[in-house]
């Protein structure tokens, strides 16, 4: 069997596949970039990008609902054409694709080889179609897909996924999402928002990614408010004689015409010949990788994005994908410091995540602040006066830690901290900085002041203090 001989081997055409061979290309070594099933990202085609549009559109429809306050007439009789809302959506999503498509893949000649890969050994691929591929060094950038149970599976197009739902040309009357994690919280709204009677399931009794039990009650307090959400329980999904969907939680039973099913993504590594790297795996099968340097064990193979199963989000497939392909097209093998991590969660208000996780935090020593939304004027101002704050900081030193909240521009709000932690700020220093008014950072600042009030080590100009010359 003929092999073609390469430096470095690139598995996925995703986000990180694309940042690994960022690196790998300018280098001048030989390359190939594999990619089987569709390209161009699940983040233009299935992800970030369309599902931030329906988010928009929803959220636009749904501004229709205090405009009344104002005296605005006519606003009960908006309609929404659903069908066109969709095209819409599609349309964005096509606009991203092709850009990512023309900008990566389209000019690649031999180097772009499309189709599955598989290990024969840690240095020699096997395409689906029989070619070899044998490489000093490869990426595994194949992402990974959303977890279907199998029983689910016998109910055909009336269970769908992210990978089915931006496709539809119109929308269910009637629809249980299950799974109310960031993915089944955005959709889950913005359906709603759109005019399909959502119902929300999830078996754990967090949601949002949430970890802190008062932001947790603040989201079902906020969210649940919207649409029913039933939380604690495993659901259980059966075929009526009619066609629809019977779906059971706990207590609670509904009958809808389709589901959406949230509960997490796997990373895409069956079939891949795994067994032929000799390599230790976790739980879930993914080969045991050091973070810093992204290589599996001391093997010519490195991770990169959802498939590593860590951080399922963009910036991290990016930066993964860049230190892979670094080590990939480098003779030594570099570790790199990662970033404070960052989690937005774009439904209304956003639900972030930012820097140390609350289950991780030493009570003994950790000092938290909090603001609720309810009285802060420019929230109130926007009519999205809904949702809490809490801050976290090392209670001896007052260094930031991590925070989560559910709050309006929450998007913005998670990068001033996350950018603060990774300075490695106090909460003091934070303090010192410029708060403008009237503004959400507002919230944030009253929040800091609480926290401020906890922690041990005060300077002089924290606060109201002028910092001297
Ligand atoms: C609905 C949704 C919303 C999201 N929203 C956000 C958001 O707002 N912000 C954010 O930061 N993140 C978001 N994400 C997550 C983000 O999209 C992912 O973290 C990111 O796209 C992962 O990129 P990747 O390169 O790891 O994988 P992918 O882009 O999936 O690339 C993997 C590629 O490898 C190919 N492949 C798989 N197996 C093989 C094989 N054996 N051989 C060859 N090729 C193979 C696949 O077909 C695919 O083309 C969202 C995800 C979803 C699903």
């Amino acid at each position: 069997m003929e092999e073609k001989y390469v430096d470095v081997a690139i598995i996925g055409s995703g986000s990180a596949g694309l940042y690994a061979l960022s690196k790998v290309r300018p280098s001048g070594k030989s390359w190939v970039l594999i990619n089987g099933g569709e390209p161009g990202t699940t983040c233009a085609r299935v992800g970030c990008m369309p599902s931030k549009a329906l988010i928009q559109v929803a959220e636009d429809y749904h501004r229709r609902t205090v405009l009344g306050r104002y005296g605005v007439d006519g606003h009960q009789a908006l309609d929404l054409d659903i069908p066109t809302a969709m095209i819409h959506v599609q349309d964005l999503r096509d606009i991203f694709v092709d850009r990512v498509i023309s900008n990566s893949t389209d000019d690649m000649g031999d180097e772009f080889v499309q189709g599955y890969a598989r290990f024969l050994a840690p240095d020699l691929l096997e395409i689906d179609d029989g070619r070899r591929i044998r490489a000093r060094r490869i990426v595994i950038a194949t992402g990974s897909r959303p977890v279907v149970p199998k029983a689910w599976r016998d109910f055909g197009e009336r269970l769908i996924t992210t990978d089915d739902v931006f496709e539809q040309s119109d929308l269910p009357r009637t629809l249980a999402v299950i799974g109310m994690g960031t993915i089944g919280l955005e959709l889950g709204q913005s359906l709603h928002r759109l005019g399909v009677q959502i119902t929300g399931f999830d078996q754990l009794d967090t949601l949002g990614g949430a970890q802190d039990p008062e932001v947790c009650a603040c989201i079902q307090e906020t969210l649940g408010t919207e649409f029913p959400i039933h939380l604690g329980h495993p659901v259980e999904i059966d075929a009526e004689p009619d066609g629809r969907l019977r779906v059971s939680g706990g207590s609670v039973t509904v009958i809808v015409d389709k589901v959406l099913a949230a509960i997490g993504r796997v990373p895409n590594l069956e079939c891949m010949g795994l067994e032929h790297l000799g390599c230790a795996l976790d739980p879930r099968g993914v080969p045991l990788f050091n973070r810093h340097t992204m290589q599996v064990g001391d093997l010519p193979v490195f991770l990169a994005g959802d498939v590593s199963g860590e951080r399922l989000v963009l910036h991290e497939a990016g930066d993964e994908g860049r230190i892979a392909g670094h080590n990939a097209m480098s003779e030594e093998i570099q570790g790199f410091r990662r970033k404070t991590p960052l989690f937005i969660n774009f439904c209304d208000p956003n639900i972030c995540i930012v820097g140390t996780r609350y289950n991780e935090l030493d009570p003994a020593t950790t000092a938290i602040g909090q603001i609720r939304l309810a009285p802060v004027g420019r929230a109130l101002i926007m009519g999205k006066n809904r949702g809490i704050i809490r801050v976290y900081a090392e209670r001896a030193s007052g260094r930031l830690l991590g925070a989560e909240m559910i709050t309006p521009k929450g998007e913005n709000l998670a990068h001033l901290l996350a950018w603060g932690i990774q300075q490695g700020l106090t909460v003091g220093e934070l303090l010192r900085m410029p708060f403008y008014h009237p503004v959400i950072e507002e919230a944030l600042q009253a929040a800091l002041y609480d926290l401020y009030s906890k922690v041990e080590t005060k300077n002089p100009g924290d606060i109201t203090e002028l910092v001297p010359l």
